[in-house]
């Protein structure tokens, strides 16, 4: 990207953003300040012959960049030496880990198109491209429903609740207990279901005591954990098998997904 001039708003001015918040680790070159609305800042200012090449950019919080106005970083830094240096040295910096990505991404990709199927490429950039020139709330559902060029123009979203797959694994697989210290407790039971049931199993539980819906924890012997109650298998039916994932639907608002990685 290094030849790449900034343009906020186009596709590239996304790209450019993305890897500059990378770059700098999404705080202010002047102050560090983290989680504040961060500017892209040149280093060398526009007004006196600074490029917009992303050799030439840092991050800046409102406050440090407004100090600084249109002064050479030098006559903006000259109480700070260290931090003058520190930031000069970091602008000339590749992105950290950049060259193994590229050089295992496009392995990978050429191995992805070897298998004859349509494969595409995307970027954190486009990604938020996409979803913010379609107006869409920051989701992790949206920000997958907009990866890469095949992104529909129009995304019906209205309505759609999202199916939230969490992976919970299928139990441990030591057969042994041990203690803080590493030293045997005591043998865990060899077989993992009882009654047909295993742990994770979702069930809906109809008892003399009540109704009762979740996820079950087994026993060996007739008499599993369900909830805060112990209930009889024999009460129980199988909604679900425990196939080593969790299911929800979202229904709350919107919620933040993560940076890019
Ligand atoms: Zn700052």
């Amino acid at each position: 990207m290094s030849g790449v001039e900034y343009q906020q708003g186009s596709l590239a001015g996304y790209e450019i953003r993305e890897y500059v918040l990378e770059k700098w680790q999404r705080a202010c070159a002047y102050c560090e300040a983290k989680d504040v609305p961060l500017q892209i800042e040149h280093i060398h200012p526009r007004a006196k012959g600074g490029t917009n090449r992303v050799s030439n950019l840092c991050l800046a919080c409102e406050k440090c960049n407004t100090a600084k106005g249109t002064q050479d970083i030098a006559v903006f830094l000259k109480k700070k030496p260290e931090v003058l240096k520190k930031i000069q040295a970091q602008a000339k910096k590749p992105l950290k880990d950049a060259a193994a990505v590229n050089s295992t991404r496009w392995k990978l990709f050429e191995r992805l198109k070897a298998t004859g199927l349509p494969v595409e490429c995307g970027s954190g950039g486009l990604t938020k491209y996409n979803r913010t020139t379609r107006n869409l709330p920051k989701t992790h559902w949206l920000d997958a429903a907009n990866v890469g060029t095949s992104a529909p123009v129009v995304l019906i979203t209205k309505g759609i609740k999202p199916l939230k797959i969490k992976a919970t694994g299928h139990g441990r697989r030591k057969m042994c207990v041990t203690d803080a210290y590493g030293f045997p407790k005591h043998h865990k039971e060899r077989k993992s279901s009882y009654m047909g049931y295993r742990t994770g199993d979702m069930v809906k539980a109809i008892t003399p005591k009540g109704t009762y819906w979740g996820r079950i924890a087994i026993r060996h012997r007739p008499s599993f954990r369900l909830g805060k109650t112990d209930v009889h298998p024999k009460y129980m039916r199988r909604l679900h098998r425990a196939d080593g994932y969790e299911y929800t639907y979202e229904t709350k608002g919107v919620r933040d997904a993560p940076p890019h990685g």
